[in-house]
């Protein structure tokens, strides 16, 4: 059975995506925003994120895995769910719930600068740093955390624990 200890709670998550939702409004007052999320770990950041968005949002969803050694400048993108509305021209947001070797979120904003956005910026809720292996730059980030496998706030293990309202470490 696995072990399931907390590292952030509820509150500080609750609390930080209020931050960030601010400080997006702040800095997109002049126009619209489109939000990518990706699916399906970022579904509840998202959720909350946009709530604590105070203009207009349009909000799509991507899923993609990407495959390819860090030597490889960019890891091979495999989309299984595009995105649903034109992007040509816009200011987008890629939303993720956590960025690790960082090789998925550089290969999606380069997606979506061949899709024709204008601007691409990187959100995500929680950043593995010492794990990068692809350098990208993280435009808000919510809490860097340690190197463990976390579940929950939309994180999964085998499907599971992605309904946890705070941030676990899990060990088997
Ligand atoms: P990257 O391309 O940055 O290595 O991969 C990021 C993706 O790996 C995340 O979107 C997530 O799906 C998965 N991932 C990385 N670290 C963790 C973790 O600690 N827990 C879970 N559940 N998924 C993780």
């Amino acid at each position: 059975m696995e072990k399931v200890e907390e590292l952030i709670s509820e509150k500080e998550i609750l609390a930080k995506v209020e931050e960030i939702g601010k400080q997006i409004s702040d800095d997109f007052k002049e126009g619209d925003i489109t939000i990518v999320s990706v699916l399906k770990g970022s579904f509840i950041f998202t959720a909350d994120l946009v709530r604590n968005i105070n203009l207009p949002v349009e909000i799509a969803f991507i899923a993609a895995s990407s495959y390819g050694a860090s030597t490889v400048s960019s890891g091979e993108l495999k989309i299984r769910y595009d995105i649903d509305i034109p992007v040509k021209d816009k200011d987008i947001i890629l939303v993720e719930d956590i960025v690790d070797t960082g090789l998925t979120i550089s290969r999606l904003k380069e997606y979506l600068f061949e899709l024709g956005a204008k601007s691409v910026k990187i959100c995500t809720i929680f950043d593995k740093v010492e794990r990068r292996e692809k350098q990208v730059d993280i435009d808000y980030c919510g809490f860097v955390i340690p190197n463990e496998f976390v579940v929950g706030y939309g994180l999964d293990y085998n499907n599971k624990y992605r309904n946890l309202k705070n941030l676990c470490k899990i060990t088997m």
